[in-house]
């Protein structure tokens, strides 16, 4: 798919995105900006319909909060329960800048480590916001009843994760997610209970539905009985999670997916940076080619934990056999300043390299050790068991040795997007009345997410960010004008209904996961923790042929009418064929290294990512234009008006 750098009519790019980000100082731009955007009258909320998609940490803080302020409020997820969406599998916690510990963190600082963490390729206003508000999401929670991690003293405590010198991520053992969730979860029921909203489980969103260029609403597969139909709303809010899932081996619930965002995109919202994605250093190394998932081990081991490997190429003595001064303990020693707490990508990419020349451990070669002996020396059994207790035990049941006798071993793997649809600086997307939040849009976090803001940015948008953004386009816009009756839902329908048939109508030779193992490996193996363009392209060019393939031989058993997973994996295995392309021609254009995206030809002399300020210190913004048909990039330009971009050094 070559690249196509100008509009629809292959005119040279003229113009940049707007951003809409406020005017006036940096510290003030987002109370300034909510002071003077429009409201809606209370009396006059329940006329609005927002439809919510997405019952995870964004979606569902957002649709309790809508629902709270009045709104008519439909909300859609794919699980039984809200209860399961994937932020529930969040581990190691969630940062803010409230700076308990007194180590001097401020929100200037938590800003500045976001944005250098993400290696300048993100939005400065918009992170700075996410610094501001971060306080206010851990009064909220705690208001709710989270239970954090407390002192002996009754204060929440703190610890530290990659890429910041202070500790300020709050946690509950190794179930932040979970138990954040359950206070997003415990105020959506709230209100659906109270019948301000309808709760559609169960339910996928197959396509968006525009009428005259505006988000109007979905049309949805009930998952149990195969019914598709459709939702007007004057508002569409997608929450959907990210897409890590493409490169098939993946942190992630096996049911995360690009199929929202990806047919929102062919409907005309823009997909922003999807090459940025991030590897996360500390996973279970994989063990078989069978395996469907991976397991993490929170960064927050890393707390605790030392990188190491032996210095000896090949030596397989037991980990406790080798001496002290026979270990490289490489992150300390390459980044004496932040050690093994550096940022995920640079820590992947050291282990990558290690294992690479011949050093990794285990009999694949591919791992490296995360020990905890030195911690549990000086603090004890205990107190590392408290700190991280149902982490220890997940290692110990996958891998059947105690991480607290033998050090755990720990390869990078896919975890996280931090490309997604474009939106602005109210959280929507190019398309009027379409709004992003959560790891499904581009994010706050540039290049690479540091460690615990996934939290922080899912609950910032919907807690406190769309709540009053959405209402200055509500206002606007107008109510009572919502209806299914449209001929654009029709069509979505009918298209819908066809992608299933389609689907159930090949009964070719290979399976879904089949498909899915091949692009996965694919993209992995080109467009993973190091890419170039020999590999790029030759990716470019296999992708079409898998997909052409899958159209031709896929084998869907079962029916549309009844509880069919393997046709919901297949659609949405169809979507990452599309999408994996667009995913490889970003990474292609990019060249430069930046955070997550290490093109081989642009690195440093030490071997660090060397970024192109000049020439690419933009959002890359794609336009569908057509499967396989180039699509077009549009630019927002990122100005830094408060920070200068340096070369990121962690050393
Ligand atoms: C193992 C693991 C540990 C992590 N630990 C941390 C951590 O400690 N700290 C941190 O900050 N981040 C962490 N993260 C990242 C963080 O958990 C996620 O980025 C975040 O939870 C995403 O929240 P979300 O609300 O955007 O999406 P999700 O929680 O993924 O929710 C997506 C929702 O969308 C619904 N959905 C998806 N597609 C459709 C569709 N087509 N139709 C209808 N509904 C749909 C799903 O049903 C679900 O309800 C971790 C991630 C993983 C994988």
């Amino acid at each position: 798919m070559p690249l196509h750098e100008g509009d629809h009519r292959g005119r040279p790019y003229k113009h940049m995105l707007n951003s809409k980000i406020p005017p006036g100082p940096m510290d003030q731009k987002w109370s300034s900006h909510k002071a003077h955007i429009k409201l809606v009258n209370p009396a006059n909320k329940r006329k609005y319909t927002v439809i919510v998609v997405g019952t995870g940490l964004a979606g569902a803080s957002a649709a309790a909060s809508l629902s709270e302020l009045g709104y008519a409020v439909k909300v859609f997820c794919v699980q039984d329960s809200p209860r399961r969406a994937h932020s529930i599998a969040a581990q190691g916690g969630i940062n803010a800048a409230k700076n308990y510990p007194n180590d001097n963190d401020s929100i200037y600082r938590l800003f500045y480590d976001t944005l250098k963490g993400g290696d300048f390729r993100a939005r400065e206003a918009n992170v700075y916001r996410l610094a501001d508000v971060s306080n206010t999401i851990i009064d909220q929670c705690v208001a709710q009843g989270v239970p954090f991690a407390r002192e002996y003293s009754g204060y929440l405590d703190n610890r530290s994760f990659g890429g910041a010198q202070v500790s300020r991520t709050f946690y509950a053992r190794g179930q932040t997610g979970q138990q954040l969730l359950l206070g997003a979860y415990g105020a959506l029921m709230k209100e659906v209970h109270r019948g301000n909203i309808k709760l559609c489980p169960r339910t996928e969103m197959l396509d968006l539905v525009v009428v005259n260029g505006v988000a109007k609403g979905i049309v949805t597969r009930n998952l149990l009985t195969g019914d598709v139909e459709s939702h007007a709303a004057d508002a569409v809010v997608l929450a959907t999670g990210g897409y890590a899932t493409v490169f098939y081996l993946s942190t992630n619930a096996k049911a995360c997916n690009v199929t929202a965002i990806w047919r929102a995109h062919k409907r005309g919202a823009f997909f922003a940076n999807p090459c940025y994605t991030q590897i996360h250093p500390t996973c279970i190394p994989v063990h078989g080619d069978y395996q469907s998932k991976l397991t993490l081990m929170s960064e927050s081991l890393r707390n605790d934990g030392r990188v190491w490997v032996p210095k000896k190429k090949g030596d397989s003595r037991k980990p406790s056999d080798i001496p002290e001064d026979e270990r490289d303990y490489f992150l300390e020693r390459k980044y004496p300043n932040f050690g093994n707490l550096v940022p995920r990508d640079i820590a992947s990419r050291n282990a990558k390299d290690i294992c690479d020349q011949g050093r990794g451990v285990t009999s694949t070669g591919q791992a490296v050790y995360l020990d905890l002996a030195d911690a549990i020396g000086r603090l004890g059994k205990k107190t590392i068991e408290e700190r991280y207790g149902n982490l220890l035990q997940m290692y110990e049941k996958i891998m059947g040795e105690n991480p607290c006798e033998t050090p755990m071993k720990i390869y990078p793997a896919p975890h996280y997007a931090m490309g997604g649809l474009w939106v602005d600086y109210n959280l929507m997307s190019n398309m009027p009345g379409l709004f992003v939040i959560g790891e499904a849009n581009f994010s706050d976090h540039g290049a690479n997410r540091l460690g615990a803001s996934a939290l922080m940015q899912g609950l910032a948008d919907g807690y406190f960010v769309l709540p009053a953004t959405i209402g200055d386009y509500l206002a606007q816009a107008g109510f009572g004008k919502s209806s299914t009756d449209a001929q654009e839902f029709k069509d979505a329908e009918e298209e819908a209904k066809y992608i299933t048939h389609k689907l159930l109508s090949v009964k070719g030779g290979r399976t879904v996961d089949d498909f899915h193992r091949e692009l996965g490996k694919l993209c992995w193996d080109k467009c993973g923790m190091a890419r170039n363009r020999s590999g790029l392209s030759e990716a470019l060019r296999k992708i079409p042929v898998i997909r052409e393939e899958f159209w031709k031989n896929v084998n869907v058993p079962g029916f549309g009418e009844d509880l069919n997973q393997s046709l919901e994996k297949a659609g949405r295995v169809a979507d990452f064929l599309e999408f994996a392309e667009l995913l490889i021609t970003d990474a292609l254009h990019r060249e430069e290294s930046c955070g997550g995206h290490f093109r081989e030809e642009y690195q440093t002399p030490e071997g660090e990512a060397k970024r192109d300020d000049e020439k690419f210190s933009y959002v890359a913004a794609w336009e569908f234009k057509g499967v396989g048909e180039p699509p077009v990039l549009h630019k927002e330009e990122l100005t830094f008006e408060n920070v200068k971009p340096a070369q990121r050094s962690y050393k």
